[in-house]
This record gives structure tokens, C-alpha cells and sequence, in this order.
């Protein structure tokens, strides 16, 4: 059997989806194609299954950022809230700037947009995983199972192959490379960090908020962030260190945890703290020194790090550079990192295919007239907060309009 459509829509996630609503409002026949039984799986599990669909603050893109902004130029928060709003769904702020849907439940995202796809009569193909795409003179076709599918436009809105238990994949790489298309290699972006046994030995399950700075073995920082830091039996996990993964070198690296700053952030009150602790509490052993500032195994952990000497000493003991040498630790525990958890634990890829043989204002291939790419199959990942799927409606959106006027998309 032949299908004939004006868009077919590869990958039925957040930004396939949008496209295809879009472009069915504008008048289009369109189908979506998705590997998967259902729909937006990974839409499903975002934002802890409450959905954090997009961030009105400043952005925050990596990749190819300025290709980003200028996306969310043509199409931004506003286009995306009126889609939603037109959907029927009410979306509230909460605090840095994130926002979800008034249900705090992701299926109501994911539940609007598959009835956005049935109110404009596109054809949703679930279990239809398209390997190939092949140019013909006035468009091309989509195979799958031996049936056909002729389309005028084809979007590559597969994601990138982050998460691969939710449909994370390559596949979208692959088509786009059958066009001629460059693709930055993938690599894990939002995803947590693996240290040596020795950093983290004793502290799986502690949580601890500060401010990290990932940087070179000799200190110099490649990258800070702040928040709080969940250390596990692999690594250190948590929104700020997941966040630096993206920026990881090739070579060794260090991620130094500044404990003490929010409490102390002059060195001269935190060494008087110190001189102060060592006379109240000099009977008692050195880990006196930091227990009701940190939890003990971490005091336990920052006096080893600092040389300090643990057992049959007291703690008046210790001179005045072994308490100046605690207080730079406690400025910069450091961990050495030894990689990231891989795609296989990351929320989002960093790398794909390369914007600058798009256009942001369309998302068409500049090289393959009729060829539109959306989503995180492109090179631009975001930050944790709503960013990456602010990105893969917002792509989407003007995928599916491709130039036209988005009133007729937010506005049924
Ligand atoms: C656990 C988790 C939590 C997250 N939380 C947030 C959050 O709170 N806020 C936020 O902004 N972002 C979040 N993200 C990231 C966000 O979900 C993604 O960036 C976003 O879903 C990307 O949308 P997309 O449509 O480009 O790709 P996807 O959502 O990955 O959709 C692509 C679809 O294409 C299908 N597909 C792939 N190849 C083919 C093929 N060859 N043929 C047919 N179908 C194909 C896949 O099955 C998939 O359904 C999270 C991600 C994860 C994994």
C-alpha cells in the first residue's frame, strides 16, 4: 500500500509530536512514525514524572547555543505556552523559572498532544521504526514492513541516544548522514559522575549542598556549579554534578567540593571557628573538629584528606597548620573523576547533528531541501529546568509550520 502525505514526522516524541500538530493545523497531511507502542516516553518520565516542559528564565544551551537562541526567537516560551494553552493544558510557574502542567503529571502533556494528533487527522504509526529514507523527484519515501510512505517533507525528530531505555537511539543520526549531514559525536550530557573507590569510600547515600568546580588535575577550573551533591557507591550524583558532565576533558580531571563557603565564606571567620573548636573540644579526638558542621563520615572523610592523623590523637594536638590545612579541604574536597555513567545514565546527548547546516528559523536542511531535523537529534543540549524540552517543542513547532504564520498553530 502507498501512503501519500505532506510531512511525515519521524520519532513521536515532544518535538515530533508538536511538529506534526502544528503542521496538521496549517492544513498539512501528516504521519508520525514511532519505533515505540506509545508516544513520548521520554516526555513521560521528565521532571520526575511531573513534566518540566520549559524555563522562562535566561537560557541555558551548549552545542551549538547561538543556533538555540535564535530557534526560541522565532518561536519561544510564548509560542510553546500557546500551544499548550490551545491544548487545554494550564501550566504553572515554580521556582527558577521552571515550569510544569497544573496537574503535576507528565501523562497530561503527553495525553494532549496525542489528542492534538487525532483533532487534526494525522496518522499515528506506533511500532514503526524507519531505517531509511530515500530521496524521489518530488519529495520522498519512507519504507517500513513493505509499505510505502510518499511524503513531501521528512523530519528527523528521532532525539539523540541518551537514555536508551526510553527510545534513546542513533537512528536519527544515521538518517541524516544518508543526506550528507555532519554529526558532532555524541556524548553524555546531564548525567552522573564516576570517581576513584578512595573519593567517595564511606559516603554513598550522604547529601551535601555546595558549590563544585570541575577542573584540571593542576586546579584550573573548567567549570562551577552549584546545588546539592548526592554521593553513591560509583560516583557523586545530583542536578549540579550532572550538569558538568558535558564540559568532562578527555584526560584526567578533578571535581572539588567547597563545603564550607555558605557557612563561612571568609577564611578568617572559618580559621577562628576552627582555633575556637580546637580549645572547647581539645579532649576529644580530631573528628571533634567538624562533627555539627558536617555529617561525621564526612568530617571523617575532609580530616583524611587533610592528612590529618585519626587515631590516639586528641584534637588540641593538632597545630595551626593542620587546622589551616582542614580548612582548605573543607574549601576543596576533591574527587577524582573517572568518567561519566554513559549514555545509558545521562537525561540528554550532547553532540548530533551539526545546526549549522539548518535553518533556525524553518529547522530545513540547508544541504536537502525538504529535509527538517528538530529536537535533541541536533547538536543542542540544555540545562536541568525545562530547557531541553523548552528546545524540542520549540524546533518542532517551527518544523511543522516550516515559514508559515504560527498564529494559525497556537491559536486552533
Ligand atoms: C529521565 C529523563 C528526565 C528528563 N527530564 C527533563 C525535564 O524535566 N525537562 C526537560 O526539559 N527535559 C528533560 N529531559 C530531556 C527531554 O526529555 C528530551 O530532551 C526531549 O524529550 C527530547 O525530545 P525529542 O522529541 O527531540 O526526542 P525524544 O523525546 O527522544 O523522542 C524521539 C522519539 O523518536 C523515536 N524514534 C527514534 N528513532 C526512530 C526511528 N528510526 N523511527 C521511528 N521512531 C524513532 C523514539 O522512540 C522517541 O520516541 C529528560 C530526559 C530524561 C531521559
Amino acid at each position: 500500500m502507498e501512503r501519500r502525505v505532506d510531512l511525515a514526522v519521524i520519532g513521536g516524541g515532544a518535538s515530533g509530536m508538536a511538529a506534526a500538530i502544528a503542521a496538521g493545523r496549517l492544513g498539512d497531511r501528516v504521519a508520525v512514525f514511532e519505533s515505540a507502542p506509545r508516544p513520548c516516553r521520554k516526555l513521560l518520565a521528565s521532571g520526575n514524572g511531573r513534566c518540566n516542559l520549559m524555563n522562562t528564565g535566561n537560557p541555558r544551551y551548549f552545542g551549538d547555543a547561538a543556533f538555540a537562541s535564535s530557534v526560541l526567537s522565532h518561536a519561544g516560551c510564548d509560542t510553546v505556552r500557546g500551544l499548550m494553552d490551545s491544548l487545554g493544558v494550564l501550566l504553572v510557574p515554580e521556582e527558577d523559572d521552571r515550569v510544569y502542567p497544573a496537574t503535576g503529571q507528565s501523562s497530561t502533556v503527553a495525553d494532549a498532544l496525542k489528542n492534538g494528533l487525532k483533532s487534526v487527522s494525522a496518522g499515528f504509526f506506533p511500532n514503526a521504526e524507519i531505517r531509511r529514507v530515500s530521496r524521489v523527484p518530488d519529495g520522498f519515501t519512507l519504507v517500513r514492513d513493505g509499505e510505502k510512505c510518499h511524503t513531501a517533507r521528512v523530519l528527523v525528530a528521532c532525539g539523540g541516544p541518551a537514555s536508551p531505555r526510553l527510545g534513546g537511539t542513533e537512528s536519527g543520526y544515521d538518517i541524516l548522514r544518508s543526506f550528507g549531514h555532519r554529526i558532532i559525536d555524541p556524548r553524555p550530557a546531564l548525567c552522573p559522575l564516576t570517581t576513584d573507590r578512595k573519593s567517595v569510600s564511606g559516603l554513598s547515600g550522604i547529601r551535601v549542598r555546595c558549590a563544585v568546580t570541575l577542573a584540571d588535575p593542576s586546579g584550573r577550573p573548567i567549570h562551577r556549579e552549584q546545588g546539592e551533591v548526592l554521593f553513591t557507591d560509583y560516583g557523586v550524583s545530583g542536578i549540579c554534578v550532572m550538569q558538568c558532565a558535558r564540559f568532562l576533558p578527555e584526560g584526567p580531571c578533578v571535581l572539588e567540593l567547597d563545603l564550607i563557603s555558605r557557612f563561612f565564606p571568609e577564611e578568617e571567620a572559618l580559621s577562628r571557628e576552627l582555633h575556637a573548636r580546637r580549645e572547647r573540644f581539645g579532649d576529644a579526638s580530631p573528628e571533634a573538629l567538624l562533627n555539627g558542621i558536617l555529617l561525621p563520615k564526612l568530617s571523617y572523610a575532609v580530616l583524611k584528606q587533610a592528612g590529618i592523623p585519626l587515631r590516639g590523637e586528641r584534637l588540641s594536638d593538632l597545630d595551626d597548620r593542620a587546622l589551616s590545612s582542614v580548612a582548605s579541604v573543607l574549601r576543596r574536597y576533591r574527587l577524582n573523576v573517572t568518567g561519566t555513567r554513559g549514555l545509558d545514565a545521562a537525561q540528554v546527548t550532547a553532540g548530533g547533528a551539526d545546526c549549522r547546516e539548518f535553518c533556525p528559523s524553518t529547522m530545513e536542511s540547508l544541504l536537502v531541501p525538504g529535509l527538517y531535523a528538530s529536537g535533541e537529534v541536533l547538536d543542542v543540549d540544555g540545562d536541568c529546568g525545562g530547557f531541553n524540552l523548552l528546545f524540542a517543542f520549540s524546533s518542532g513547532i517551527l518544523a511543522g509550520a516550516n515559514g508559515r504564520d504560527l498564529k494559525g498553530v497556537v491559536i486552533p
